[in-house]
């Protein structure tokens, strides 16, 4: 069965990290946002190929990742 790369079905515990290659920040992405924004049955490298830089506008290399592997708590 084929999983639709949709905004829709990102899981919850699955984050984007976007990192902007003009000035060097990161950021978090907030999926909750992304679906607000573009809609549940927006494709998500479409949307993500659209999040700009909210500091200057710049284009972000984004990377996706499952918030398990990320270390909390120490
Ligand atoms: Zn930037």
């Amino acid at each position: 069965m084929e999983i639709r790369d949709i905004l829709g079905n990102i899981r919850s515990d699955h984050v984007i990290h976007a990192d902007c290659g003009p000035c060097k920040r990161s950021f978090r992405l907030d999926v909750a946002v992304l679906v607000e924004r573009f809609g549940p049955d927006y494709p998500t490298l479409d949307a993500l190929r659209k999040v700009v830089c909210k500091e200057c506008g710049g284009k972000l290399t984004t990377m996706r990742a499952y918030d398990s592997k990320i270390k909390v708590g120490w």
